[in-house]
């Protein structure tokens, strides 16, 4: 399901700063070689990533669901220079792939690329987390905002993606749902109802969570 007309969405890209040589070859690279190439977030998103970093200025941002580095790289582009990102996953048949890429991009010294279940991963690693990006498995989303909720200091910023599950969030009366949307329409009622955030639902692409770690009073 696209959610915007596919001339409003042209038009949009074409109001959009354009994307550069590299993330246009990984773009095609990932179309070319890597399964399931629509997990990619691609050039609206890219850039709207970048341009939260740029506002929010982290020192670190963590990514959980790293896949072919496009969203990295456009994170990593936001950074000042004393700021990191650390991005995970699971699939380690990426890696020369996606670390020739942050080759290319000039920022791997900002960069830090692990391999492993993210599950696993996240409480080896020490916070404070100052925008986290969730894009892996679905089915693990409130784990993952679990695991990261108490290393976001107030005022930071947990994004999760694809929370409008290609549409599959309407449930209709006596339909059956599958597994990894009952996954996100949990994950999007947890958010919604935890007192330690405030958040908006944004309908970009197929919907970004965006949660503001807020002091308790
Ligand atoms: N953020 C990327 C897209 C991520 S796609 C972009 O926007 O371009 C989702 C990724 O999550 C896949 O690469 C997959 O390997 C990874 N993943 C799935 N389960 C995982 C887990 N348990 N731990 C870490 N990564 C996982
Ligand atoms: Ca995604």
């Amino acid at each position: 399901m696209e959610f915007i007309d596919e001339a409003l969405l042209a038009y949009c890209e074409d109001h959009t700063s354009s994307e550069d040589q590299l993330l246009l070859k990984i773009t095609r690279e990932t179309r070319a070689k890597v399964l399931m190439p629509r997990m990619i977030s691609g050039h609206l998103q890219g850039k709207m990533l970048e341009l939260f970093v740029k506002m929010l200025q982290p020192k670190t941002i963590l990514e959980i669901g790293t896949y072919t580095g496009y969203s990295g790289i456009c994170m990593a582009r936001g950074l000042a220079k004393n700021g990191k990102l650390i991005t995970l996953d699971i699939n380690d048949e990426l890696e020369t792939m996606v670390r020739g890429f942050f080759d290319e991009s000039g920022l791997s010294d900002q960069i830090e690329y692990r391999l492993g279940n993210a599950l696993e991963l996240i409480p080896q690693i020490d916070g404070p987390f100052d925008l986290v990006f969730i894009d892996a498995d679905k089915i693990n989303y409130q784990r993952y905002y679990d695991l990261i909720i108490d290393k976001v200091p107030n005022g930071g910023i947990i994004l999760a993606d694809n929370v409008l599950w290609s549409g599959k969030i309407l449930v209709k009366e006596d339909q059956k749902i599958d597994k990894d949307t009952q996954a996100i329409l949990d994950f999007n009622a947890y958010v919604q109802a935890d007192p330690r955030v405030e958040n908006v639902l944004l309908p970009i692409r197929d919907g970004v969570m965006m949660a503001r770690k807020i002091q308790l009073k």
